[in-house]
């Protein structure tokens, strides 16, 4: 990532805009932000399975749940952040897991990019699978989008929740089990 060129850009991006980068305010803003832009995007070019283990264990665990793995992302149609929780679920083969820092690092490289959410939960979903090879899997998504909120001026809040399910997690007896760890029962309401 060329530094000064993005500072340049992002000076000339802001006096279009109709900023003025000269004033004391934002003198110093455009060096700023190539600076953020390198640090958030710095894995970009880096492999999400990179460096991540996998052990073989003796556990029968029939569903393993990674919940609220924290992330941010961006739009990649208005740049601007979506962000909100992770959670993984999925039924390792012949005892195949994985440790949860594997899991972070897998989250942090794919939603630190121009993503969709949609998207993003496929990938997630798609990497863990290559790695792991597991029976079935469960990602589940919930995010809220500044660019919905602040755009539409809609009350913050707002969750957007996207799934990408895949093998023996289709079978609606896993997917209901998965979906109760997920979401604790008690919120959970039947019809009458
Ligand atoms: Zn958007």
């Amino acid at each position: 990532m060329n530094k000064k060129r993005i500072e340049e850009l992002t000076r000339e991006f802001l006096e279009e805009i109709g900023f003025d980068t000269k004033s004391e305010r934002l003198s110093k803003t455009p060096g700023k932000v190539a600076l953020m832009l390198e640090e958030i995007f710095s894995e970009i070019k880096k492999d999400p399975k990179e460096g991540i283990n996998v052990f073989k264990t003796e556990v029968k665990n029939e569903i393993v749940l990674l919940k609220n793995i924290p992330f941010f992302s961006f739009c990649e149609h208005h740049l601007l952040p979506f962000f909100g929780r992770v959670h993984i679920t999925y039924i390792p083969q012949n005892g195949i897991i994985s440790g949860f820092s594997s899991f972070v690092s897998i989250v942090k490289n794919l939603s630190r990019r121009l993503q969709l959410q949609e998207k993003l939960t496929d990938e997630i979903a798609d990497t863990v699978s290559e790695i792991l090879q597991p029976e079935g899997i469960m990602v589940v998504i919930e995010a809220r989008h500044l660019c919905v909120e602040m755009r539409n001026e809609r009350p913050g809040g707002t969750e957007v929740i996207t799934s990408s399910v895949r093998g023996k997690m289709k079978e609606p007896s896993y997917q209901e089990r998965a979906l109760s760890m997920i979401t604790p029962k008690k919120t959970i309401t039947k019809p009458q």
